[in-house]
């Protein structure tokens, strides 16, 4: 027997976290290095959700044990919200709150997988969704899309890796890691297909508020109302009310299966910690006037990103839509030699980044192929420019 089971010894390290840990060590350190790591905004939560918790932690009926799926005012609040940016119609009982969007991905995917059922999702990837497939017993199926595509996946590929144990596919857009985000028509092409082979739909909408440009979001369960009776929609309000220390997400879903999962986590969490629901109230039935202002930076941020890596040789961003996140192709610097020091993967590159340039980015290989990098543009102006700067620098000497 081994001392850790073999579902939970598959698990790997979050790369993200790994990078994050390593480069706060070296600014532990005293070196000053600049962090394009992180998947959360820099902003505060706005005052007025803050003040929400505050007087929330002084009502002793918020010291007890609540309902397992919610505080019922904040699913009613996440369904009135779901019809306001999402145009889908649905009760308060078809809602699940959760430990973050986190948790609303793991209760997904137990609530639906048995041994073997496979889950296509599109590459690059979010880390942590083959993960929580596997942990279900679940297997991850995944199809690249590069970024001659723009990183969005067609339905042509989608179908290439369709088979008869194919039972979910999970969709995002605005996309974490790629900044992609898909057109309605994609989008309704995707649900269509969805529909036609008799399978689930997980969408993840955690950055529906974050596009920038002409690009729009657009929720696949309303452009493909056939979904409906087998559609999970994952929020949460991590990115739009810069409240990822708050810990709420929600999941969205049929009847039988909000139940179903609500079961799960009344013996795995019980209730999400009810001052923080209530925070989560205040922001969802509040104005979006923080995350206007917070897209005005972001979009900023965005632009003078692309502009400042794309003047690197062998480099290759596209133009993010959405998120916060830029994705670059290194191809074209793979096999060079920096500072004496030749990487032949997207992983060496960003050890050679951090170490000679202290800026902290992600490898592509946390999230898919070798070959790409991940960075979040959601810090200071200041640090985004020289972090850049000093990427121009570094990479500027590849040979
Ligand atoms: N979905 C996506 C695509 C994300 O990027 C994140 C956060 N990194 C989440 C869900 C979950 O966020 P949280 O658990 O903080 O609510």
């Amino acid at each position: 027997m081994s001392r850790i089971s073999r579902r939970i010894g598959a698990i790997s390290e979050s790369a993200t976290l790994a990078v994050d840990a390593k480069a706060k060590a070296l600014k532990a350190a005293g070196r000053p290095v600049i962090g394009f790591g992180a998947g959360e905004p820099d902003f505060p939560t706005p005052e007025y959700i803050v003040q929400a918790a505050v007087e929330a932690a002084r009502d002793p009926k918020n010291h007890r044990y609540s309902p397992a799926a919610g505080l019922p005012e904040l699913r009613e609040a996440i369904a009135a919200k779901t019809m306001r940016d999402s145009g889908y119609a649905i009760e308060a009982s078809q809602v699940l709150v959760t430990n973050g969007g986190k948790q609303a991905v793991y209760n997904t995917f137990a609530t639906l997988l048995d041994p073997g059922d496979e889950v296509i999702i599109p590459a690059p990837y979010w880390t942590t969704y083959p993960e929580a497939v596997q942990l279900a017993g679940g297997a991850p199926v995944t199809i690249f899309a590069g970024p001659e595509q723009g990183y969005k996946v067609t339905v042509e590929q989608l179908d290439s890796v369709r088979t008869e144990r194919t039972k979910v596919l999970l969709f995002v857009s605005p996309s974490n890691p790629t900044g992609a985000v898909y057109t309605p028509d994609e989008v309704a092409a995707i649900g269509r297909w969805a529909v036609e082979h008799g399978i689930w739909v997980v969408t993840d909408e955690i950055y529906e508020h974050l596009t920038y440009g002409e690009a729009k979001f657009s929720s696949i369960a309303t452009l493909v109302p056939e979904l409906e009776d087998r559609v999970v929609i994952l929020n949460g309000v991590a990115k739009t009310y810069a409240m990822t220390g708050w810990r709420v997400g929600w999941m969205v879903g049929p009847q039988d299966v909000i139940k179903a999962a609500t079961n799960l986590q009344s013996h795995a969490t019980s209730n999400v910690a009810n001052v923080s629901q209530r925070a989560a109230l205040a922001a969802v039935a509040g104005p979006l006037d923080a995350v206007e202002e917070m897209k005005v930076a972001f979009n900023r941020r965005r632009l003078a990103i692309v502009e400042g890596l794309n003047a690197i040789e062998g480099l290759h961003c596209p133009t993010p839509e959405g998120a916060f996140y830029a994705y670059s192709d290194v191809r074209g610097l793979l096999g060079k030699e920096i500072r004496g020091v030749v990487s032949n993967t997207s992983a060496e590159l960003a050890a050679v980044i951090l170490e000679q340039a202290e800026v902290a980015v992600v490898p592509g290989e946390a999230f898919g192929p070798s070959g790409y990098i991940r960075m979040s543009y959601a810090l200071g102006d200041a640090d985004l420019a020289e972090g850049v700067a000093r990427m121009q620098r570094l990479l500027g000497e590849a040979r």
